[in-house]
């Protein structure tokens, strides 16, 4: 299975340490992660306006977050933060170069089209295929406030996509259409009604 912020698997490989680049995890926290319906989902984030440390402390617990889930992205607003800023890892934490940190993000290029599986750690249990960019250019601010271009082709931009998404307040199950959609939110609504969501 495909999916964007969500995995089907485990975390492979060995446990990070401080040297590696990924978040202290003597400090860093797992938060709860909010899932559809919250209302803190569906509204905008603004932007970043100083990446103090308490921002850093946010990334910080964002990332042991999308790692403990696993889940190869993770945006604020799915933390309950209501802040333009994601992380994502499609190595989910293996490699400390896939480490991406995109504070008050935005595409600079964006191009084609693909259509793949995708999931969410904010949707668990449900997949669909989505349209998305073949190729996206993202400019963010990284963890230290650096300005940087990131190019995403294949599963990168559509990871880069889909949690830009999340900061405007837009699901994955949003950009569907008719009866796909209609089925996941009855499942949803029967789920949430049931106290099982
Ligand atoms: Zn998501």
């Amino acid at each position: 299975m495909r999916g964007v912020d969500r995995l089907s698997r485990p975390r492979p490989g060995p446990l990070r340490t401080p040297l590696t680049g990924g978040p202290n995890p003597l400090t860093a926290m797992i938060r709860p992660i909010l899932k559809y319906g919250d209302d803190q989902l569906h509204s905008a984030a603004g932007a970043v306006d100083d990446v103090t440390p308490a921002v850093a402390a946010l990334v910080d617990d964002m990332v042991e977050t999308m790692y403990a889930a696993p889940g190869i992205g993770l945006a604020a607003p799915q933390v309950g933060v209501p802040l333009r800023l994601f992380v994502v890892d499609l190595s989910v934490g293996r490699d400390a170069a896939g480490l991406i940190v995109a504070i008050n993000p935005e595409f600079v290029e964006r191009e084609g089209v693909q259509l793949e599986d995708e999931g969410c750690l904010s949707v668990p249990g449900f997949n669909a295929t989505v349209v998305r960019p073949a190729r996206v250019v993202l400019k963010a601010l990284d963890r230290h406030g650096v300005e940087f271009r990131q190019e995403g082709t294949g599963l990168l931009a559509r990871a880069f996509q889909h949690e830009m998404d999340h900061l405007d307040g837009t699901l994955f199950v949003d950009r569907l259409r008719g009866i796909k959609r209609d089925l996941i939110v009855r499942r949803i609504r029967k789920l949430t009604r049931a106290g099982k969501w």
